[in-house]
């Protein structure tokens, strides 16, 4: 009787051997996800498109695409492989809408999930006591839109383009011209679902297991894949006044920027851009602004000088035009712009958050939308905004931008510091983006190797000037670049990291950790 168990267990584990054999030697084919019992599918074959995004420089090639019909599909899909433990090297990727700049929704030789396919359980708007919506994880921030304004309600916290998916957003923060006031889309949010990278399934919020919220929250998809949200609404308005005024000089354009964004009841939403070398451009605006005053805007010349866009917008409803329009009358009037340079607009809310939208479509027709982006988006800490604009804008970026270059101030009080991402130390803080395209093959200024001097010149300033940035939809390659990065909140990161996610299997694209074999 010894003997026969003694060759039962030789025979059990010779077929454990020879199963992980099986696995090791399709290592990259993951041959035993073939086996799981799903309610969506997963894809083998075309791979291709979950190898792209919107940063169009790197393309890393999965072994699958999962398609995602129920939650369990994912949580069963990551529990698998956290089963198989070191002895595979498959990864997983959750992919929102891959508007990633460098790869982070990738997994080379893992598996991606298509979170768009997880619809179920349905978006739904609630519109009494408080306001609310629970959310897919797969949500474009549209179609949250869409749906909340039939209840007459909207989030309070945007991104300035929409067709973003929640989880990839709240992976990062999520910031708009709303932010100074609502603060980043990360708090202004009720309650996750979460699938760890145990594969377990977890609520979490700010009362129950509020570790893995804020974790998950910035946390640049290390932690858990958010399959739900529920997200804090606001009763939305009808229209939207939208106003764009100039200056010439900086140090006046901060100060009106960080005047607004402290005083009380002044706009609901506050950015700023940078206008490197463009003349007849107000020529531009006219098509969808009107100046105020059209012989005096006529007559400004910009002389092809680097100027400084305010962007500013009033959420008006329709029986309370009269006092809207005192109230931004009386806020403009206490700053310092060119006169001659206030445009106005009125355009529908839905208009107005769906702006960018707009020059997606002009842009794709023709052939300019699926470029490569390098773009750079940094934090600066208010104290040393002066010293960057007169390096960067003054000298580096003297000449030429190949894009927009967004900033504007953020109040840090806006943020919560348990959450995972990383922001400068100062109470205010600027947001500047250079969202720069580049033309495919060019060896010129507009050439991708040109932009990506450029972009190397303005980190390394940042760096020998010691301004304390910090990069915002950061890119690093190396673990000591990502503990430069995160500071003193590194060992949180690295401690949280090993209690969800252990065996290091999401989101590989962020190059945080790599898995141990
Ligand atoms: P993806 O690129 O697919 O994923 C991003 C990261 O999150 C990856 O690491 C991925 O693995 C992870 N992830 C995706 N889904 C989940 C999930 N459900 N759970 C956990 N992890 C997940 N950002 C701003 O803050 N403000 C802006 O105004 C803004 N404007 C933008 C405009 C354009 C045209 C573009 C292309 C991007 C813009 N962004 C902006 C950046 C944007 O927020 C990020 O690129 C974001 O990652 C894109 O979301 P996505 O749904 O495409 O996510």
């Amino acid at each position: 009787q010894n003997n026969m168990l003694f060759i039962r267990s030789f025979m059990v584990l010779f077929l454990c051997c020879i199963t992980v054999k099986i696995n090791l030697c399709f290592s990259g084919i993951p041959y035993s996800l073939k086996t799981l019992t799903l309610d969506g599918h997963l894809n083998f074959d075309e791979v291709h498109n979950a190898a792209r995004d919107f940063g169009n420089r790197y393309q890393l090639l999965p072994s699958a695409v999962l398609h995602p019909n129920s939650v369990s599909d994912i949580a069963t899909t990551v529990k698998h492989i956290w089963e198989m433990g070191s002895h595979s090297e498959l990864t997983v990727a959750a992919r929102g809408h891959g508007h990633s700049l460098q790869g982070q929704a990738q997994a080379h030789q893992g598996v991606v999930i298509n979170m768009e396919s997880l619809q179920g359980p349905k978006m739904q708007v609630y519109a009494e006591n408080s306001f609310y919506v629970d959310v897919s994880g797969g949500e474009l921030w549209i179609n949250i839109l869409h749906e909340s304004v039939k209840y007459g309600l909207a989030p309070k916290s945007w991104t300035d383009y929409l067709h973003l998916t929640v989880g990839g957003t709240l992976s990062n923060a999520g910031i708009s011209g709303q932010a100074f006031q609502h603060g980043p889309q990360i708090s202004n949010v009720h309650q996750l679902e979460v699938v760890t990278g145990k594969g377990e399934i977890i609520n979490c919020s700010e009362k129950q297991n509020s570790e893995l919220f804020h974790s998950v929250l910035g946390g640049l998809g290390q932690f858990g894949i958010i399959t739900r949200a529920r997200i804090s609404l606001e009763p939305a308005p009808d229209m939207v006044k939208w106003i764009r005024v100039l200056y010439s000089d900086f140090v006046t354009f901060a100060r009106d920027q960080e005047y607004l964004i402290s005083a009380e009841k002044t706009f609901d939403y506050i950015e700023g851009f940078v206008i490197v070398n463009r003349t007849g451009l107000l020529n531009n605006w006219r098509s969808s602004f009107d100046p105020q005053d059209p012989v005096q805007a006529s007559q400004f010349k910009s002389g092809g000088q680097t100027l400084f866009c305010l962007e500013l917008a009033k959420y008006i409803n329709k029986d309370e035009k009269d006092l809207v329009n005192q109230e931004v009358e009386s806020s403009l009037s206490v700053l310092n712009y060119i006169p001659s340079t206030l445009f106005l607009s009125e355009v529908s809310y839905i208009e107005f958050l769906d702006r960018v939208h707009v020059s997606e479509v002009k842009l794709r027709s023709k052939g300019l939308w699926e470029v490569p982006h390098p773009w750079l988006n940094l934090f600066i800490p208010q104290s040393k905004i002066h010293d960057f604009a007169k390096e960067v804008f003054g000298n580096i970026l003297a000449e030429t931008s190949n894009g927009p270059i967004l900033i504007y101030p953020l109040n840090k009080s806006k943020w919560d510091n348990r959450t995972s991402v990383v922001i400068p130390e100062e109470d205010v803080f600027y947001l500047v983006a250079f969202l720069s395209s580049a033309v495919p093959s060019s060896k010129g200024t507009d050439g991708l190797e040109h932009i990506l001097t450029q972009n190397k010149r303005i980190l390394e300033y940042c760096e020998t000037a010691h301004l304390g940035v910090k990069q915002y939809l950061p890119h690093y390659t190396t673990q000591e670049q990502w503990r430069s990065h995160f500071g003193p909140q590194w060992e949180v990161f690295v401690q949280r990291k090993s209690t969800y996610d252990p065996l290091a299997i999401l989101a590989p694209g962020q190059r945080i950790f790599q898995k141990a074999m």
